[in-house]
């Protein structure tokens, strides 16, 4: 890789991990820091496809992810009585890998973690960026912990709230809260629940099933929330059970087991795509920094991971950093700005049900897109 030999990873989430995973892979030195002192994830699921099975495949972690997870075929359309509307179609990648892969996020963590320590990549926790300056050659970076080290390149993977962002562009570029939120809870899978249902048709809403294991699924509501209201951890279970109110198909026996207030992950749904470049010199921002989306087409970390997969491959491309970085944005921009706004525009339907919006035709689209290669 002529263009860097020394890189600096700065978050261990799944865009920083997939891109250490790569350097290292492509024989690139390559220190990983996490602010986190415990490097925790959410303890619900998460929701894959195709494509980004295939960037896994490209970082050796394919075939972990799959044998920890649940493949499954289909995504299966209801209305809120449970009958069937539409089924999606498929992220048609051609690669052999399952279209569709239920996981928990720790299971998930697990194996990207686990390949970077594999490959010899040094994870620094509880440490972040406290100065980059900038020189023809490098980059000198100053670390919260007090040492300092010097690289040909930074990569910024420090998520939605990214203080990368904010040190390298200003604080200009913020994602905007969407309207809606997004509620999840695990429960027990049904043995003859073994595709994920998405429950659609209710102004303002829509629930999904996701398989995960042979014993565990997910529950997901994304709801309007008018005004962004905050929900005290004491009652979220009972905000979640009234969302899972007046449903049909399997949604009754899991609303009667969200129970535990504590196990409920709430997030308000934000969403950005950074106006191109997302370099400045020798720092590249990758992953939810610059194009947090919401969760309609379960696309965030497939567009991190081949955010990361991506960059090695034009980093091993070209001789000089900007070079390749000119070709990494020509790659990535418009795949993934299609991917946050069509995820953006299904949201938007789901609050103003009297739009005119062909759902299946989006998705059709988009995911014809997606099975091109990143
Ligand atoms: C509850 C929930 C459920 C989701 N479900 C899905 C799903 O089903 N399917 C899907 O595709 N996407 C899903 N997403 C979105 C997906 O998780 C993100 O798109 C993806 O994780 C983005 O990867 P990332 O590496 O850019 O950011 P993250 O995974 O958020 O990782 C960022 C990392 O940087 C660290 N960090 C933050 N600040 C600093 C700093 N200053 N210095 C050092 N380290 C720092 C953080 O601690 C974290 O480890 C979900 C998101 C949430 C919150």
């Amino acid at each position: 890789m002529a263009a860097i030999s020394q890189a600096l990873v700065v978050g261990g989430g799944v865009g920083g991990l997939s891109a250490a995973i790569g350097l290292r892979q492509a024989g690139i030195d390559v220190d990983l820091i996490e602010i986190s002192e415990n490097h925790g994830v959410y303890h619900v699921g998460i929701i894959v496809q195709a494509n980004f099975l295939a960037a896994m495949g490209k970082l050796g972690a394919a075939d972990a992810a799959i044998a920890a997870g649940f493949p499954y075929d289909h995504v299966v359309n209801l209305n809120p009585a449970g009958g069937h509307i539409f089924t999606q179609p498929p992220i048609a990648t051609g690669t052999g890998y399952p279209l569709n892969l239920g996981i928990t996020r720790p299971a998930l963590h697990r194996i990207l973690v686990g390949r970077a320590r594999e490959l010899g990549v040094p994870i620094r926790l509880g440490v972040t960026v406290v100065d980059i300056a900038e020189e023809a050659d490098g980059v000198t970076v100053a670390f919260s912990d007090g040492s300092s080290g010097r690289y040909d390149l930074v990569i910024g993977a420090d998520g939605i709230r990214s203080a990368m962002r904010d040190k390298v562009f200003g604080a200009a570029h913020h994602p905007r809260f969407t309207g809606q939120g997004v509620w999840r809870y695990n429960v027990r899978r049904p043995a003859d629940l073994a595709d994920m249902q998405i429950y659609r048709g209710k102004p303002g809403m829509t629930v999904g099933l996701v398989p995960l294991d042979r014993d565990t699924m997910y529950v997901f509501v994304a709801s309007a929330e008018p005004g962004n209201p905050r929900f005290a951890v004491e009652t979220r279970a009972d905000e979640l059970r009234r969302r899972l109110e007046g449903y049909g198909g399997h949604v009754p026996e899991v609303r009667a087991q969200v129970t535990d207030p504590a196990l409920v992950v709430y997030r308000p749904m934000e969403s950005m795509v950074m106006p191109a470049p997302w370099h400045r010199g020798r720092v590249v921002l990758i992953g939810d920094a610059v194009h947090p989306s919401t969760p309609h087409l379960g696309q965030g970390a497939a567009m991190a991971i081949e955010d990361a997969v991506v960059l090695v491959d034009e980093l091993g491309r070209h001789d000089s950093t900007d070079a390749a970085l000119a070709a990494f944005m020509q790659r990535r921009f418009e795949r993934v700005r299609t991917v946050v706004e069509a995820s953006g525009s299904i949201g938007e339907y789901e609050m103003n049900p009297g739009m005119k919006l062909d759902i299946p035709g989006l998705i059709r689209n988009v995911f014809a897109m997606l099975a091109e290669p990143a």
